[in-house]
């Protein structure tokens, strides 16, 4: 009998495992764990987006002056995406992307975009961004985790750790409250269900990285970025850290990580 076959079976399987589960990501072009089709997510991001929204009072930009703000910058920074995947014959990448950027009345330290494009800046967080320019570095920052598909990858993880590699149909239909949970908390609304799950180090690089670019390409100076970090540090000075860096935590080389994608994302300027 060989004994080499059910090790080749179990070997193969494994392989065939990692493919299905692979998807490679069209902004970096890199392999990723997720399993979830896009659109899948993105209906699940408006049923989401829809329910927050109900149950947060909404600034309108008509009457608030901040939230006039965070829409401009959000087209800002909308149009200069739109052009990057133009440029780069990328388009099909946001199919299904419907933009919407709303500031809600919230003391939390807090900021997010779910996938399809949906935005959520805290008014809390505005005393740390100070500035247009600041809210235009954080709002680059959300939105590339949302294109990088980070959260996706953090919901395939969190599905086949809790219940196992199936669709997420079929998660929404047998477990629809755990589902909802995961699913905040991949996407960093972490406080809505009780604990949050910070992104990795590479995630918040990578976020950091193209970020930059939106902000360039948007007309917007990336050095605020070094500023915004320092207020963002300083604010947990002494006091619970705000709910923002505990799901972007901050590190010693962060700025430094910054500092060397400056030259890079100055070539956009202008495009
Ligand atoms: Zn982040």
């Amino acid at each position: 009998m060989n004994n080499s076959r059910p090790i080749l079976v179990a070997f193969f399987l494994v392989v065939l495992v990692f493919v299905i589960s692979c998807s490679k990501n069209t902004l970096t072009g890199k392999s990723q764990l997720s399993f979830i089709p896009e659109k899948d997510m993105q209906s699940m991001s408006y049923t989401q987006y829809k329910d927050f929204l109900k149950t947060h009072e909404v600034l309108s930009p008509q009457k608030d002056a901040n939230a006039a703000m965070v829409q401009k910058v959000g087209a800002r920074i909308t149009k200069a995406i739109e052009r990057y995947f133009k440029n780069t014959n990328n388009s099909g990448a946001l199919t299904g992307y419907n933009w919407e950027y709303n500031l809600v009345n919230d003391k939390l330290v807090n900021a997010w975009c779910m996938p399809g494009g949906k935005i959520v800046v805290y008014t809390g967080i505005l005393p740390i961004t100070q500035n247009e320019n600041a809210l235009a570095i954080v709002l680059g920052h959300e939105v590339s985790h949302a294109l990088l598909q980070h959260g996706n990858q953090r919901m395939s993880q969190s599905m086949i750790q809790q219940v196992g590699g199936v669709a997420l149909s079929v998660a929404l239909s047998t477990k629809p409250s755990e589902t909802q949970d995961m699913f905040l908390r991949a996407y960093g609304v972490g406080s809505a269900v009780g604990f949050t799950l910070p992104f990795s180090r590479k995630h918040e690089l990578e976020a950091d990285q193209y970020g930059l670019i939106w902000t360039v390409m948007a007309g917007y100076d990336p050095t605020e970025a070094l500023a915004f970090w320092d207020r963002m540090e300083k604010s947990s000075n002494g006091n619970t850290p705000p709910e923002f860096l505990s799901t972007h935590p901050s590190d010693v080389k962060r700025k430094e990580k910054i500092k060397s994608f400056l030259p890079e994302a100055m070539k956009y300027k202008g495009k």
